[in-house]
């Protein structure tokens, strides 16, 4: 407490980030998470910016789950897995998270977050390469830099640029090269092309990874993911992804693969080995959601069917959304200033959703972004409509206006 510079430098810092709109103040919500929440203020707000694809976080069917787990197996381990913090529900939930994806073996942490900054370093060393896309998760980002393997990067979802880099490390005698991609990119809804990428890689020799948090649960056909969707079940070498956004939300994350690289995971990675056990109520809810969703495609079609429904109403209103199929959709503003204004708008108008300008988002492409959930009713989707094209009328901001 003797540093007295050191308060007011970070006070200066975080005047700054105020001063240049990059301040991210915290909406508190009164309510569970759900299609509907209800803000401190006790007003009744849609949810369009939760990661709540298949309306699960929030939902009774998980909470009841999450429930008879506590009573089952009690609130926690005090424990890192290969001590004393390994359960019988921990063990069922691996073995079902490789039933659903396609794979042999899954091990879990306790984020997404810590499995890709745990999945480099014990696997890979300064004779390899990690073929990176230049807009992979901040997560992914920082377990590249824990490990020593010469680093690449290639434009977002740029094949050409892919092979390019893949031809460079091919070049430098690299001897095991991994292409590294989010599934889909959260801020555009952009899906990777894996059909392209597995072919690359047979190619040049590569292994590939997939982080799939914004896929797993409703990406594809069944909802098994991006690999699904693009038809190449079985070929991907590593898969990251999270429970805690369709898969219930709460927290949690995974890596999934081949037996060796799993044990090898579990020998040596770093957020496993130090770190807690996740929760066994989360361990229990996810099984039980995987359990759900695989008897099931309902929750996941009326998911698409929702995404499909606003992605054609919003642009016959007269809005600009970045095309796709993906429940993410970016509806363009490109002014910060009207970006922000609108979504200041929308949230007097009851709809709760996120705005971004530059740095997040480049320069001239400020939006807000759209996330649909399978638990919005057609009712609420016709009133996000109607407030958008409300808003958007007095902007000034409608294609055909
Ligand atoms: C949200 C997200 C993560 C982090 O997931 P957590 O389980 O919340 O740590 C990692 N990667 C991607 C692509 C994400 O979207």
């Amino acid at each position: 407490m003797s540093d007295g510079a050191f308060y007011s430098g970070l006070q200066a810092k975080l005047e700054t980030l105020r001063n240049d709109g990059l301040f991210k103040p915290e909406r508190v919500i009164a309510s569970r998470q759900g299609s509907e929440v209800v803000s401190q203020d006790g007003r009744t707000l849609i949810n369009m910016c939760a990661n709540n694809y298949l309306g699960l976080s929030g939902d009774e069917q998980t909470s009841r789950a999450a429930a008879a787990a506590l009573e089952k197996y009690g609130y926690g381990l005090s424990s890192v897995r290969f001590i004393c913090g390994t359960q019988t529900v921990h063990k069922e939930l691996e073995r079902k998270l490789s039933e659903f994806l396609g794979t042999e073996d899954t091990i879990l942490y306790a984020a997404a977050f810590d499995a890709n900054g745990g999945v480099f370093e014990p696997l890979f060393d300064e004779n390899d390469a990690i073929i990176s896309d230049a807009l992979n998760h901040a997560s992914i980002i920082d377990g590249v830099r824990l490990c020593k393997a010469a680093r690449y990067r290639y434009a977002n979802n740029d094949m050409a640029d892919l092979e390019k880099q893949l031809v460079a490390a091919l070049d430098a005698g690299k001897r095991h090269k991994i292409i590294v991609t989010d599934g889909v990119f959260s801020m555009d809804g952009t899906i990777a092309q894996l059909d392209r990428i597995v072919a690359l890689a047979e190619k040049y020799g590569a292994l590939t990874m997939i982080d799939e948090s914004h896929a797993s649960g409703f990406m594809g056909k069944t909802g098994r993911g991006t690999h699904e969707h693009c038809g190449v079940i079985g070929k991907i070498d590593i898969i990251t992804g999270t429970l805690g956004k369709a898969l219930g939300g709460a927290m949690g994350g995974f890596t999934s693969g081949r037996k060796e690289v799993i044990e090898t995971l579990r020998q040596k990675s770093r957020p496993y080995l130090f770190s807690n056990t996740l929760a066994p109520m989360i361990a229990g809810a996810s099984l039980a959601v995987l359990d759900r969703i695989s008897a099931s495609t309902e929750l996941r079609d009326r998911l698409m069917e929702n995404t499909a429904y606003f992605r054609q109403e919003i642009e016959r209103i007269g809005f600009t959304i970045k095309p796709g199929t993906h429940p993410v959709v970016p509806v363009m503003l490109f002014d910060a200033p009207v970006a922000q204004k609108f979504a200041a708008r929308m949230f007097e108008l009851g709809v709760l959703l996120s705005g971004f300008f530059y740095p997040v988002v480049p320069m001239g492409q400020a939006r807000v972004r759209v996330q649909l959930s399978a638990a919005h009713t057609r009712e609420q989707l016709d009133t996000v409509l109607e407030a958008f094209e409300q808003a958007g009328k007095e902007l000034g901001i409608l294609k055909n206006q």
